[in-house]
C-alpha cells in the first residue's frame, strides 16, 4: 500500500486504490437516476426497552437492476461525497414521516428515527426542511427521532449544537449514533443537547469478550446517567449480549435477537406477535 511506502514514495497510486475509484465511480453512476427509478426502499428495525418497543430505526435498502442489493455501508459514503445524498435523505425523511403518520393513523404509533448523515445535517435550511416535513405529514415533532453521528461535529460544535438545540424546540430528538467508534474527545461531545448515545454494534460484540470493552460500556453508560441520556446498545444478537448489555446499564435495545429490519407491512406483524406473546426476545 502507499501508506507504507513512506514519505518520500512518489508512488501514491496503488493499482487496488485505482480497483476501489472505479468501483465507487460504477456505485456512483449506478446512483444517480436510482431514486427516480424507484430502486430505495425503507426497512424498519425495532428497538425495545424492557418488553416495550419504543420505535424503530429507518433504515435505507437499495436494489439496483445489474448490482443487486448493495448495502448501505457501501452506497451512503458514495452518496455522500457526490451530493447524491441531498435528495437522497430528503426522500428517506419525507418516507419514514409519512411511515410514521401512517402508524399513528393506525393506532400503533411508533416514533421513527432517521439516519442523518454530516453533509444533510450541515444544509442550513435544514431545521426548516425537518419542519416542513413534519407539517405535510401531520406528524408532532416527539415522533421524528434524527440520529447524527460525531462526525458533524468536528465541523463546529457550537454550530452543530444550536441546530440540534432548534430541532428539539420542534419537539425531534436528536441521537448520537455509533457511539465509541470515532475520535471526539467525549467533553466536546457532551456539549450537544442530544437525548441519547448509541453503542455501536461493534463495542457490544468486542465485551463479549474483553473486560476492558465490559469497562467501556458501563463508563458510557455511567456518563449517559449523569446527563440524563438514554443509551442503545446496537447489534444485540444473543441472549447473553442482551444480559450483559443490560447489566452495564443500557436501557434500549436493538439487534436481530429481536428482529432485523423490515418492511412496514412486516413490522405491523412483528408487533403484533410481539405484543401477543409479552414481548419476549426472539418471540
Ligand atoms: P447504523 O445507523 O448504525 O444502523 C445500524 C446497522 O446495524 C444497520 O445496518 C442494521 O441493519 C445493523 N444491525 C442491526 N442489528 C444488528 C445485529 O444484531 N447484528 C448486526 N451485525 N448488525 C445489526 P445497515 O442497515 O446495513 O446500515 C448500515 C449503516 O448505513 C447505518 O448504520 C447508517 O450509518 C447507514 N444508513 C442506513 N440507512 C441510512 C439512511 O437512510 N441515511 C443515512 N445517511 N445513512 C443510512
Ligand atoms: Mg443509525
Ligand atoms: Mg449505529
Ligand atoms: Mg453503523
Amino acid at each position: 500500500q502507499a501508506k507504507t511506502q513512506g514519505k518520500n514514495s512518489y508512488r501514491v497510486f496503488h493499482p487496488d486504490m485505482e480497483a476501489t475509484v472505479h468501483a465507487q465511480e460504477r456505485l456512483e453512476s449506478a446512483l444517480r437516476g436510482a431514486l427516480d427509478r424507484g430502486e430505495f426502499t425503507l426497512h424498519y428495525q425495532p428497538q425495545v426497552r424492557g418488553s416495550a418497543v419504543t420505535g424503530v430505526e429507518a433504515l435505507l435498502r437499495w436494489t439496483h437492476h445489474d448490482l443487486g442489493e448493495v448495502p448501505p455501508d457501501q452506497f451512503i459514503p458514495v452518496a455522500e461525497d457526490s451530493a447524491i445524498i441531498l435528495p437522497l435523505g430528503a426522500w428517506v425523511l419525507d418516507q419514514a414521516a409519512a411511515q410514521a403518520a401512517r402508524w399513528q393513523a393506525a393506532g400503533t404509533p411508533l416514533r421513527v428515527a432517521v439516519n442523518v448523515s454530516p453533509r444533510e445535517f450541515a444544509q442550513s435550511d435544514f431545521v426548516e426542511r425537518v419542519q416542513g416535513t413534519l407539517t405535510r405529514h401531520h406528524l408532532r415533532g416527539e415522533w421524528l427521532e434524527l440520529e447524527v453521528t460525531e462526525r458533524l461535529v468536528v465541523r463546529d460544535i457550537e454550530a452543530a449544537a444550536h441546530k440540534i438545540r432548534q430541532l428539539r424546540r420542534l419537539g425531534v430528538l436528536v441521537s448520537l449514533d455509533d457511539f465509541g467508534a470515532g475520535h471526539s474527545a467525549l467533553s466536546s461531545l457532551m456539549k450537544l443537547p442530544i437525548s441519547a448515545l448509541k453503542i455501536d454494534h461493534e463495542f457490544v460484540e468486542n465485551a463479549e469478550f474483553h473486560e476492558g470493552g465490559q469497562q467501556l460500556i458501563q463508563a458510557i453508560t455511567s456518563v449517559a446517567r449523569a446527563m440524563n441520556l438514554a443509551v442503545v446498545a446496537e447489534g444485540v444478537e444473543t441472549e447473553r449480549q442482551l444480559n450483559m448489555v443490560r447489566a452495564l446499564g443500557c436501557d434500549q435495545v436493538q439487534g436481530f435477537l429481536f428482529a432485523r429490519p423490515m418492511p412496514a407491512d412486516d413490522l405491523a406483524r412483528w408487533l403484533a406477535e410481539w405484543r401477543a406473546g409479552g414481548g419476549q426476545a426472539g418471540g
